[in-house]
């Protein structure tokens, strides 16, 4: 049976050490802030919002959401943005995707400026990434890393699958793990003969949004096994991998919820409390 990759247990680890952190940062009298623009009422985000706002909260940290109608032009979104960029409480920004269709979400995320983009959304966050230098990394390529080396996953010379190739999983989470050393693979919804890619990962990351898409017979016998999916099937929300059949093959494993979804959360408050540090330097 795998080991669990129990993202419950290390994000609450991970809130203790932060605590401590936003602690010394108030007795230099910096509060880290948060700010989170939602626009429009997609129920998904709603709570997605609530949970960021609730995370910030118990950490004593200072948070603001500010919700705006769907019908809000770029002008505004990208107004209020320049207001967060010079407001000395708030260290972090985020705008919460996806917005509306009418809105240019590339151009919305360009003007946050880079030190407050806690989402690791910047293009030149996702810049300084890809070419090896330090910048914020986006919360759940960064908290998939983290569950792997808190687990003592093995890294280097290993053999790495991302199933999917989107610019806030996929892409990212992959550069990560080159940087680890792994040799990389990133497949995608052309990949020809999937399976044949997967059968040879030692790490396996599943960032794909197909409810029980990676079935048991895709999985070499030991791999670690992340599960980046979120998928709601008859009122449950479910991951893109067979949790059941797989936890069998596999030799660590990320249920869904209580596995991912619970360090991007954790690595947002990292995100902003270092945000605030590097202000406070
Ligand atoms: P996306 O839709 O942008 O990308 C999905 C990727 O899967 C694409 O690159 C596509 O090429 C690939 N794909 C689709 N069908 C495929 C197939 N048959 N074979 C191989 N590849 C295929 O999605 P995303 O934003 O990267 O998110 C992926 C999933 O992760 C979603 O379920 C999303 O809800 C979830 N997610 C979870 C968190 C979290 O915190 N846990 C954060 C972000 C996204």
């Amino acid at each position: 049976m795998a080991v669990l990759l129990d993202g419950k247990t290390m994000a609450a680890q991970l809130t203790e050490g932060l605590k401590k952190r936003v602690e010394a940062l108030k007795e230099k009298g910096v509060t880290p802030g948060l700010a989170v623009i939602l626009v429009g009422e997609d129920p998904a985000s709603q709570v997605y919002v609530r949970n960021k706002g609730k995370a910030c909260d118990e950490l004593g940290m200072y948070s603001e959401t500010i919700r705006l109608p769907q019908e809000t032009k770029q002008e505004e979104l990208e107004a209020l943005i320049e207001k967060l960029n010079r407001d000395d409480r708030i260290h972090g920004i985020l705008v919460q995707l996806p917005l509306p269709k009418a809105l240019n979400e590339a151009a919305a995320l360009r003007r946050i400026i880079p030190e407050k983009d806690v989402d690791g959304f910047h293009i030149e966050n996702a810049g300084k990434l890809f070419t090896g230098q330090t910048g914020v990394v986006a919360c759940t390529p960064k908290g998939i890393l983290h569950m792997l080396k808190a687990a003592n996953v093995p890294l280097s010379g290993k053999e790495a699958v991302v199933i999917g190739r989107s610019n806030i999983v996929g892409k990212p989470v992959a550069m990560l793990l080159l940087n680890e050393n792994c040799t990389v693979t990133i497949c995608h919804s052309r990949t020809a003969d999937l399976a044949s890619h997967t059968r040879r990962a030692d790490i396996l990351i599943a960032a794909v949004g197909k409810p029980r898409f990676v079935t048991a017979d895709m999985v070499k016998p030991g791999a670690a096994v992340v599960d980046v999916g979120i998928n709601r099937v008859d009122g449950k929300v479910v991951g893109d991998v067979d949790f059941e059949a797989v936890e069998k093959v596999a030799g660590y494993i990320s249920p869904v919820p209580g596995g991912v979804g619970k360090m991007t959360i954790g690595m947002l408050m990292e995100n902003t409390v270092e945000a605030a540090e590097r202000k406070a330097k």
